[in-house]
């Protein structure tokens, strides 16, 4: 089966190797770049199906080819997955913001990489085909209805507020996937609740509450947000 391509920025020339040989042993198509600006180049010139940015490159830095590619109507469903050192949560933050899709932090083991791209080609694949925004989910006993503003857990409606419902369908509409305290800050704004990024921890502390024995399908990513486990 053909897979799919994927363009590797990063100016470590061993770390680039180690990408390469990788992905490629896993049958995906690898184009590399060592600058920014030539992956943001490539990414224009192949239309990959996915690239993995580091942040830290000599001139562009790999933060401005995330705003830079998500600027591009031409790349909107490319993927990104950004790669930084351990302890630089707050550009994993900023990067997430620009519309990265998911991060590596090294040093990172071939296995989390590859698990991580397949991953976020997945989820990616499947968003374009379903969950609308009025879709029921269910995850064992717990069911969300969106239409109604309801959960149901164990057959019994659980009373959330409506910032509180709000936060939970964002998370649970992609599984897996991590939403900085900005993010979920400004997808529930504009509401009767306004919430600063401090509260959204409050209402997370409240949401799990309520949620009893699904509270750990909400995660704490640290130093980073939230996400629905997948
Ligand atoms: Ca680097």
């Amino acid at each position: 089966m053909a897979r799919e391509h994927i363009l590797i920025v990063e100016d470590e020339e061993d770390i680039r190797e180690l990408m390469r040989y990788n992905l490629s042993r896993e049958g995906y198509t690898v184009t590399e770049a060592g600058t920014g600006e030539k992956g943001i180049r490539l990414a224009r010139e192949k239309k990959p199906e996915l690239v993995i940015l580091d942040l830290m490159l000599p001139g562009i830095d790999g933060l401005e080819v995330c705003r830079t590619l998500r600027n591009d109507d031409a790349l909107k469903s490319l993927a990104i997955v950004i790669v930084t050192a351990k302890g630089e949560e707050p550009d994993i933050v900023t990067g997430l913001e620009l519309g990265a899709d998911d991060y590596v932090t090294k040093p990172f083991s071939p296995r989390v990489l590859i698990a991580r791209v397949r991953a976020v080609l997945r989820r990616k694949a499947g968003e374009e085909t379903n969950a609308t925004e009025d879709s029921i989910i269910q995850r064992e006993g717990m069911k969300i209805h969106p239409g109604r503003h309801e959960v149901i857990i164990d057959n019994d409606p659980v009373d959330l507020t409506y910032t509180e419902f709000k936060i939970l369908h964002l998370l649970a509409r992609r599984p897996g996937w991590v939403f900085t305290r900005y993010q979920i800050v400004d997808a529930v704004r504009g509401e009767d609740h306004p919430v600063s990024d401090r509260s959204v921890d409050v209402q997370i502390v409240g949401l799990r509450k309520k949620l009893g024995r699904y509270a750990d399908l909400i995660e704490t990513v640290r130093g980073v947000g939230y996400r629905f486990k997948e």
